[in-house]
């Protein structure tokens, strides 16, 4: 099962631990066992068969996040979430996998969502018919977190549309409204490829998907090519879609906008998909400032702490590494933070009361007034 990443963990075994302070697992729970020098050491035990996958262990592979923090700092470049994939897809085929994985399972298959609710009968609660009942070449795909969590960033992006007369692009209008990516991340392998399967056959037709949530733009772009489900057309981030639209459109600015904000750059927009400088960019263009920045951002950016089912697993903690990064910006003194991740707005909105959190599209759509005729 870990033998295609023996050298890996060779390398971590005999690595002085360099990774170690980078790991918000590690840190905010202060148990070595959990950073990713200590999860390689057990694993490369079971690798040997030197010890048996049980819960126990099935349990240790769900104590990370799958943020790559790690994978910044370590100078072999070595990637520390493959490794517990495997583990938890095998834990989850043997039903090792901690309780609260089945009860997610249970949860999800009853609208093919993690929040068991009806997602496309919201979505239309949320936009008017014309954006179903379009034809369109080109998608945009809201992801399940978004409806659900923060549905404004829905109505926010085609409001921005209609004010830089984007008309041509629809909304994804199929009853399953989940990319997959929680049953991927958490080690449901067999139910990920069924949904990956009906999602396949939806999305073929569409020559542009266009999507806010950068966890389901890595998982359509790159995932579902692992398992034969490449799509034909392109997947595109929000702001790759914007990025012309917003320099080349003549508009008016709202000035009440130039406020003082900070940027959380999300694990899988800034590691996973390399996107740090566009997101700035785009905000210094309808603000005229950059943003402030944490300590740690860009690709060493920290997790907001609701990444790779930890929040499912361990709860408390993953609030407790949310609370944690909010820490610096009340220290700065900012009350608006700007994201663009539908869970790391869920995260920082949930733990903390007085603070602003937006996603960036709502942000340039209320930052934007419209075009100049
Ligand atoms: S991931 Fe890299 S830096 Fe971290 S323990 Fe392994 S070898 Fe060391
Ligand atoms: S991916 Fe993130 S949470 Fe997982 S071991 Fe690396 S730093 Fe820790």
């Amino acid at each position: 099962m870990l033998e295609t990443f023996s050298k890996l963990m060779e390398y971590c075994t005999y690595c002085p631990r360099l990774c170690q302070s980078a790991c918000p697992v590690a840190m905010t729970e202060g148990n070595e066992s959990f950073s990713p020098w200590g999860l390689m050491q057990t694993l490369n035990q079971l690798r040997k068969g030197e010890i048996p996958l049980d819960s126990e262990l099935a349990a240790l592979s769900y104590k990370c996040l799958t943020c790559k923090a790690c994978t910044t700092q370590c100078e072999h470049g070595n990637e520390i979430p493959p490794v517990l994939h495997e583990v938890r897809k095998e834990a989850v085929a043997r039903e090792l996998a901690p309780p609260e994985i089945s009860g997610f399972l249970n949860k999800f298959h009853k609208h093919n969502n993690p929040f068991s609710k009806d997602l496309l009968q919201k979505l239309k609660n949320i936009l008017p018919s014309k954006y179903f009942d379009m034809n369109p070449q080109t998608i945009y795909y809201p992801s399940c977190t978004t409806i659900a969590k923060c549905p404004e960033v829905v109505h926010d992006t085609f409001e921005l549309f209609e004010k830089l007369k984007i008309d041509f692009v629809g909304v994804y209008p199929e009853a399953i409204q989940c990319c997959g990516y929680p049953l991927i991340s958490g080690g449901m392998e067999y139910d990920f490829i069924d949904l990956a399967e009906v999602n396949f056959h939806a999305l073929k037709k569409y020559k542009t998907i266009v999507s806010g949530s950068p966890a389901c733009v890595y998982t359509l772009r790159e995932t579902y090519k692992k398992y034969d489900f490449g799509l034909p057309g392109k997947v595109v981030t929000i702001n790759e879609f914007l990025e012309p639209y917003l320099h080349n459109i003549n508009y008016r600015l709202k000035k009440s906008m130039r406020t003082k904000l900070m940027y959380h750059d999300p694990c899988y927009l800034s590691r996973y998909l390399n996107e740090v400088s566009l997101p700035r960019e785009l905000i210094a263009h309808v603000s005229g400032y950059q943003p402030m920045e944490f300590f740690d951002h860009g690709e060493c950016t920290h997790c907001s702490g609701q990444g790779g089912c930890y929040s499912i697993t361990s709860k408390e903690a993953s609030d407790e590494i949310a609370r944690r990064r909010l820490e610096e910006v009340v220290e700065k003194k900012v009350q608006t933070l700007v994201t663009q991740c539908p869970s790391c707005v869920h995260k920082f909105r949930k733990n903390s009361e007085r603070l602003v959190v937006k996603d960036l599209i709502s942000y340039l759509n209320d930052s934007i007034e419209g075009v100049k005729e």
